[in-house]
């Protein structure tokens, strides 16, 4: 065969022979980390190649395609996926054809492991060893399903404990009188049949042990560690009056209330108190731990608290009031889809937020959260619900453990009691219960997204059980429409699977000034 090759100006003539092709690499993807599966091909002139999957010829989408870059005799690149799963696990065969011949190889690409399948080693059986394999897995299941039942009757019997005497079932983590942890929330609504508590330090999902690990800060502080023991504020009963109800958690009522003689310089202030009905003994000290640890936090961007009032009952927490309460109602309230109601009827939107706006939001969350991996604070529950909105668009994080219910369709119950966000939990706490400042970080990427989307429940398409899978198969939340490529860069930045990449608190915090130092120019972006 002559083929031309050309060099600047000056053409060669020179004799390539013709080639049946070869198939000289055909790459294992490396589980995990791949989402292409390497090839080389040789042969002249340049073979045909297709792919095939479980024996159909794979079709060029934008979810699997073929990158190449083809030389004088081979052909060398990627089958590329976008966002694999243990869905496109499998044998992928290449068949290189030109008119001398045909080659074909076959690989296997294992990207990612089905979610909670404990039992991996299927593929590796022998045939003979099936049959006896599965009576052993059938007994096993069979036996498996018994306890369960039992163990669920049990939890059901005794496990169901109020954390703080109000209103039913209250988190609580399984075998354990009470918890301090944030993540454990009413749970109302959400059942949960192929769940349930494993022990006192474990929950299960599916076939997957899932330790359950009480947030250390809770113990931090106080009498059992070297610090010295935290004052708490103690107010007085007769200096709250309360004024109108604010919201309800299962924390309890949140009140609008004046509260006296507490500033030197105002007579009486406006405050937010949370209140605790008829506490139990455990109840107490959660509060008091919780009150130990709010005291012990104080910076502008975390909600103020002034103290407790624990004479008589309920048992009150005092806050510094935030006029527009928690950020998910306000994005919502201040979306495209927002409507000021009068007598049933639409007048008028309330503004949407612009660019500029968001993006100030986000960068005071930025600023809590700084100071919080400053006093080593894991918050492990960072999300629009938790933080509070105040005049002139200061936020603040406000919430640090105080479950709710009007958002318990943001938790997963994955226990009898315990409650997860998962929506907002990257793999690692989903998969492990490991809680990091880089998984606040993830956190913090949802919040963009949420921000972003006025207020949207991540994932709000898919139910729970799909958002696990998701999550731990590495798939992360679209751009939302409004958003610009710089933002959702830092969202992707949040959102890398391995933990020690993910994007630090602090370089969040400079891009988005950055951004916002730029923002005239996004605001057509937003028109
Ligand atoms: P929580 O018990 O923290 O879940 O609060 C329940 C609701 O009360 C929230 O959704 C807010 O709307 C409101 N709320 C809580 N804390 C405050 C506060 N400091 N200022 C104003 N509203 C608040």
């Amino acid at each position: 065969m002559i083929k031309m090759i050309c060099c600047s100006s000056v053409c060669l003539f020179s004799f390539v022979s013709s080639v049946p092709p070869t198939i000289v690499k055909l790459k294992e993807p490396e589980r995990r980390h791949d989402t292409c599966i390497e090839f080389t091909v040789r042969g002249s002139p340049h073979p045909t190649l297709r792919w095939f999957y479980k024996e159909k010829e794979i079709s060029h989408t934008e979810y699997v395609r073929p990158d190449m870059d083809i030389y004088q005799d081979y052909v060398e690149g990627c089958l590329t996926f976008k966002n694999p799963t243990h869905h496109n696990n499998g044998n992928y065969t290449l068949e290189a054809s030109n008119y001398l011949g045909v080659a074909t190889n076959t690989v296997y690409g294992h990207f990612l492991d089905k979610p909670f399948d404990v039992t991996p080693t299927a593929e590796t059986h022998k045939p003979e060893e099936d049959t006896f394999g599965v009576s052993i897995a059938v007994g096993l299941a069979g036996f498996a399903c018994v306890m369960l039942v039992v163990l669920f009757l049990l939890i059901n019997k005794y496990g169901r404990h109020s954390k703080f005497g109000l209103k039913g079932p209250v988190a609580v983590i399984s075998g354990e009188e009470d918890s301090a942890s944030p993540l454990h929330h009413v749970n109302h609504g959400i059942i949960s049949p192929c769940t349930l508590d494993a022990g006192s330090d474990a929950v299960v999902i599916g076939m997957t042990r899932i330790p359950v690990i009480e947030n250390p800060q809770y113990f931090r502080h106080g009498h059992n560690c070297n610090k010295p023991t935290t004052y708490v504020q103690h107010i007085k009963r007769r200096d709250i009056i309360l004024k109108r109800e604010l919201g309800e958690g299962a924390f309890g009522k949140v009140f609008l209330a004046e509260c006296y003689n507490l500033s030197p310089t105002k007579d009486k202030m406006l405050v937010a108190v949370k209140t605790l009905k008829d506490p139990t003994l455990a109840a107490r000290k959660d509060f008091q731990r919780e009150a130990e640890l709010l005291t012990n936090l104080q910076h502008e961007h975390i909600v103020k608290f002034y103290g407790v009032c624990v004479d008589g009952d309920p048992l009150i927490m005092v806050f510094e009031y935030m006029k527009h309460g928690d950020l998910n109602k306000f994005l919502r309230a201040h979306g495209p889809d927002a409507m000021i109601l009068v007598d049933g009827q639409p007048l008028q939107t309330n503004g949407e937020l612009g660019l500029s706006q968001m993006l100030h939001i986000a960068s005071q969350i930025a600023a809590g959260m700084i100071y919080l991996a400053s006093q080593h604070f894991v918050h492990r529950d960072l999300a629009t619900r938790n933080c509070l909105v105040g005049n002139g668009l200061l936020v603040k994080i406000g919430d640090f453990g105080m479950s709710r219910d009007i958002y318990s369709t943001d938790y997963y119950r994955v226990g009898g009691h315990t409650m997860l966000p998962i929506r907002w939990m990257p793999p690692e706490s989903i998969m492990y219960r490991k809680f990091t400042t880089e998984s606040d970080v993830w956190s913090f990427g949802v919040i963009l997204w949420e921000i972003f989307t006025y207020g949207k429940q991540p994932w709000f398409q898919l139910a729970n059980n799909e958002v696990i899978e998701c999550i731990t198969q590495g798939r992360v939340l679209e751009r939302p429409r409004l958003c610009p490529k710089e933002v959702y860069d830092i969202m992707l930045g949040c959102w890398q699977r391995e933990p020690q990449q993910r994007l630090n608190i602090k370089d969040i915090q400079k891009m988005l000034f950055t951004l916002m130092k730029a923002t005239p120019v996004y605001l057509d972006i937003l028109g």
